[in-house]
């Protein structure tokens, strides 16, 4: 755990709020924690050090009396909020409905506009780029290049073989008419690391979704979703945001669909309630998706939940029958519900401490059982967590990093099924 001290802070006198009009007010949204600690042992970070002030109740307390103004502006205050994941554990364990994303939201800006937190160049210049996914693109192109020749030279780039030219907004108008689903309509949010890097992972969704007979389409507006940036506690969420209300909620759809969970909650915060937002998974789970059927093998998949699945959107989980329809003997990871130590960009912010978070889970796949062993899980960001783990002997054994997604691909013998399961859609009960 990085626990160094940290620099004093430039002198600002705290703002009040992310008074903007957009958010809802902070003094206020503090007020809520009544200090039980049912929060405190979900926590990672609690967890790893015991140290009241790394807890959700601890976070809370230093914020509230800052912005009371009865603790000075205080650099640990910026220091305890820096070693936050963001996972959101917090937020189902506490009884007073405490909305610490969004405190954690306004407060990292805060951290920011004041200068007590001073996110590294390199990832405010990659949030730059994000903000036009055609830069961002061609900044990554050598990524993708390198994944697509089975060269993984760092340690969170899993192995995939994306389409080097062809783009997901291009792919999906070619199947779409080579196949002429009839089926629900969505819009998929393509994402800006995924479409520049894991694109792969677009397109297999792409196919799943017309082999159940569902309509694609996307919408060539669409930006970044503006995770990257609220992660940072950099300006530019909002204009995002507003870029996606134009792009996404004109179209005529039945849903939004999101292939990777901390897009999904940050996709669901910029739009009104008229189009919902699904994750892709949980939107397939209600079609019953076509099953895979494979030859029997000793192939295992052991599926990790991601927080801004389970504690962001608050589903339940991966759906039972998307799993059972990989085809694959499947079982959820010892410790699913637990934080990998992604959180956006928690493990390049802060390596130390996301390793530690990783180990913790992450050493069971030395001893499971499978050949080969596959660790699935729904967010590539949480992919590329568990893709690290080969490094530095976290674990020793050979093991294959997949979205759930990839595990139901048809690949190449995609063939629309018969087209009687729309009624299966909520709303559309027969
Ligand atoms: S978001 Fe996660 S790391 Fe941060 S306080 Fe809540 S449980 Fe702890
Ligand atoms: S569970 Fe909720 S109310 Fe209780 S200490 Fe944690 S944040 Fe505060």
């Amino acid at each position: 755990m990085s626990s160094s001290p940290p620099a004093s802070p430039s002198p600002a006198s705290p703002s009040p709020s992310h008074c903007d009009g957009t958010h809802p007010d902070l003094g206020e949204l503090l007020t809520n924690c009544v200090h039980c600690g049912f929060c405190l042992e979900v926590c990672p970070t609690y967890q790893m050090t015991g140290d009241e002030n790394n807890s959700p109740r601890g976070r809370l307390r230093l914020w509230r009396e800052e912005h009371e103004g009865r603790l000075s502006v205080d650099p640990w205050t910026a220091h305890y909020t820096s070693e936050c994941v963001g996972c959101l554990a917090c937020e189902p364990a506490c009884p007073a409905n405490v909305p610490y994303g969004e405190i954690l939201e306004q407060v990292r800006h805060q951290h920011v506009e004041q200068a007590r937190a001073k996110p590294r160049l390199s990832l405010r210049l990659a949030a730059a780029l994000t903000s036009k996914q055609w830069l961002f693109n061609l900044a990554m192109a050598p990524a993708r290049w390198l994944r697509s020749m089975g060269i993984l030279p760092h340690r969170f780039l899993f192995a995939g073989r994306p389409s080097l030219i062809e783009s997901t907004a291009q792919y999906a108008t070619r199947l779409m008419k080579q196949h002429r689903p009839t089926g629900p309509k969505v819009a998929l949010l393509t994402g800006c690391l995924m479409e520049a890097v894991f694109r792969e992972i677009n397109f297999a969704t792409i196919r799943v979704l017309i082999e159940n007979n569902v309509q694609v389409v996307i919408p060539p507006d669409q930006g970044c979703c503006g995770a990257f940036q609220e992660h940072l506690g950099l300006d530019g969420v909002e204009e995002m945001r507003a870029q996606n209300r134009t792009a996404f909620e004109p179209l005529d759809l039945d849903a939004i669909v999101c292939n990777s969970s901390g897009c999904g909650l940050a996709l669901s915060k910029s739009l009104t309630d008229r189009v919902p937002v699904r994750d892709v998974l949980a939107f397939l789970g209600d079609l019953n998706p076509v099953r895979r059927v494979r030859s029997p093998g000793s192939t295992r998949v052991y599926v990790d939940l991601p927080c801004h699945l389970i504690h962001g959107q608050k589903q339940a989980g991966i759906p039972a029958n998307v799993l059972d329809a990989t085809g694959y003997t499947w079982e959820l990871a010892p410790q699913a519900r637990d934080c990998c130590g992604s959180g956006g960009v928690y493990n390049i912010q802060k390596p130390e401490n996301s390793r530690e978070i990783l180990a913790k889970k992450s050493t069971f796949l030395n001893e499971a059982q499978g050949d080969p062993v596959v660790l699935a899980t729904s967010n590539h960001v949480c992919m590329m967590q568990w893709n690290s783990a080969r490094s530095g002997g976290l674990v020793k054994r050979p093991y294959i990093v997949q979205h759930v997604i990839q595990l139901l691909d048809p690949g190449d013998d995609l063939t629309v099924r018969p087209a009687d399961h729309a009624s299966r859609l909520p709303g559309n009960a027969q």
